[in-house]
């Protein structure tokens, strides 16, 4: 079932295109030396270059094109051979050069395909346009100086791809979808960190509606820099309604540029749009065009990793798990590299879960990443034995687990420590079972009429052990003693 706005006058469909902004994970810029480090004290990490200072020279990064090649790969794109880099002249206080260097024309990364999972677990191919390469501008603080404006050029010059797909969105999920399918094959790659509370990843939204079932593109409004998941979504749907409420009150559409006011959630108009040739751009006569040899880009393919599709499928097969879940330990590269490591000979849908639920679970309270996970695949693993060998129960095994988070003794050390040894050894189990036989003759009379009443016998023995007994020595030793079948 396709998303729609219910209008007064009748149904509408969203149409929506995203332009996403992601910071290449070089350790330099685009075109000059200074580092790209996030948090620096403002405007330590500048080169002359970045300034404006007259007569510097651009030299490309060559690592930032290899990374802009290999994302190229990553999103099954056509990789262009030549692409020039061009001036996109305008004026703005934290563009000291007067012009963005970025690709108009003939972009490193031509046409390719992503495809969003959505959750009725479908999925749907949301095409790529392209993808250049270009150069980010510094950053104008506003609230600092009183009526006056701060220019910090840290950011200026960080390498960015601007990756443009085509208006095969239809509603907010669908736009997040993208967006998170985008940022884990970025993250798997390593050629942009994807983090979005730091800018590294935004994206602007390109907004039209038409009436439900129509195939004509309507007028679009773009809402600039969305840096949050939660915003993308909100800012399409406001939008997409805003649109809807003025045509059906008579008012038309006009192309402009739009923000994003997340306090009152809603957009609001910035400027009217520009057209490409206010901008003048003319290729950069002081940057030669990007050759790109056949054997880079082959030895690049080489070195793609298994992207997180692929990842996924191969989870499903491999070791039998749902879609879901093999789907949730596939979105991150370190999740799934934990998952396997954890997995390898042994049961992988335990393991699964405990990945899933347990570390997951625990992480989250302490909201930390898997990259930050006191209890390693390895330790994790040596937990997982312990409840195979008999060792614990898996119900003990959940504390064992609460006091990993803690300690990073060994498991079978902490089971040790506190004495937390499954009791399988019959002559300990069987007076507490006489006991609890003895104090509950009507709950035995009751148990022999209906025998599925055990669980209540169990569960008192488990008890009474504090939950070290043996549970399935203790039911078959409870079957034998009240002379149940099995
Ligand atoms: P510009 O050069 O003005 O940014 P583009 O043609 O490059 O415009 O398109 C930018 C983005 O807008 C693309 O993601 C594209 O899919 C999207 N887009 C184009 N037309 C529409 C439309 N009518 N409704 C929604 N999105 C659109
Ligand atoms: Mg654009």
């Amino acid at each position: 079932m396709s998303f729609r706005i219910e209008g007064a006058t009748g149904s509408w469909e969203i149409v929506c295109g995203l332009e996403v902004h992601a910071q290449v994970a070089t350790a330099s810029k685009l075109f000059s030396g200074a580092s790209t480090a996030f948090g620096g004290e403002a405007n330590t990490h500048v080169a002359p270059l970045d300034a404006g200072m007259p007569g510097m020279l651009p030299v490309v990064n060559a690592k930032a094109i290899e990374m802009a090649v290999m994302t190229g790969l990553g999103l099954n794109a056509r990789i262009n051979r030549l692409s020039i880099f061009e001036r996109k002249n305008y004026f703005y206080p934290d563009l000291p050069l007067g012009y963005q260097i970025s690709q108009y024309q003939t972009p490193i990364v031509g046409e390719g395909v992503l495809a969003i999972d959505l959750e009725d677990g479908s999925r749907k191919d949301v095409r790529i346009t392209r993808l250049h390469l270009e150069a980010d501008a510094g950053k104008s603080i506003h609230d600092q100086l009183g009526d006056g404006t701060l220019i910090d050029l840290n950011r200026c010059g960080v390498a960015l791809m601007e990756i443009v797909s085509e208006p095969d969105i239809g509603s907010p999920e669908e736009a997040v979808a993208y967006m998170r399918k985008l940022r884990s094959i970025l993250r798997y790659l390593g050629t942009c960190d994807g983090d979005m509370e730091k800018g590294n990843l935004r994206c602007d939204a390109n907004v039209s509606v038409r009436p439900a079932g129509s195939t004509e593109l309507g007028t679009r409004c773009e809402i600039k820099n969305l840096n949050s998941m939660r915003f993308v979504a909100r800012a399409i749907e406001h939008e997409a309604k805003r649109q809807v409420e003025l045509i059906e009150s008579g008012g038309t559409v006009v192309q402009e540029t739009r923000l994003y006011d997340s306090v009152r959630g809603e957009t609001r108009s910035m400027r009217g749009k520009e057209e490409a040739q206010d901008y003048r751009y003319f290729p950069d006569p002081d940057l030669l065009p990007v050759v790109l040899d056949e054997a880079l880009i082959e030895d690049l393919r080489a070195r793609l990793p298994e992207l997180p599709d692929a990842r996924k499928q191969r989870f499903e097969s491999e070791f039998a798990l749902s879609a879901y879940d093999a789907g949730v330990l596939t979105d991150e590269r370190a999740t799934a590299d934990f998952f396997e490591n954890v997995a390898a000979g042994r049961d992988a849908k335990i393991a699964a879960n405990w990945v899933i639920n347990d570390l997951y679970g625990a992480l989250g309270r302490k909201g930390l990443s898997i990259e930050e996970s006191p209890v390693c695949a390895e330790r994790l693993g040596k937990l997982l034995d312990l409840i195979a060998d008999g060792t614990i129960s898996g119900k003990i095994a959940k504390d064992v687990f609460s006091s990993m988070m803690e300690d990073p003794a060994d498991p079978l050390a902490i089971v040790e420590a506190k004495g937390l040894r499954q009791v399988s050894d019959t002559s300990a189990i069987e007076p507490v079972i006489d006991d609890i036989i003895a104090a509950n003759p009507d709950q035995v009379a009751s148990l022999q009429k209906n025998p599925k009443a055990i669980g209540w016998f169990v569960g008192q023995v488990m008890k009474a052990s504090k939950g070290k007994a043996n549970p399935k020595m203790v039911s078959d030793l409870l079957r034998a003693k009240l002379a149940l079948p099995d």
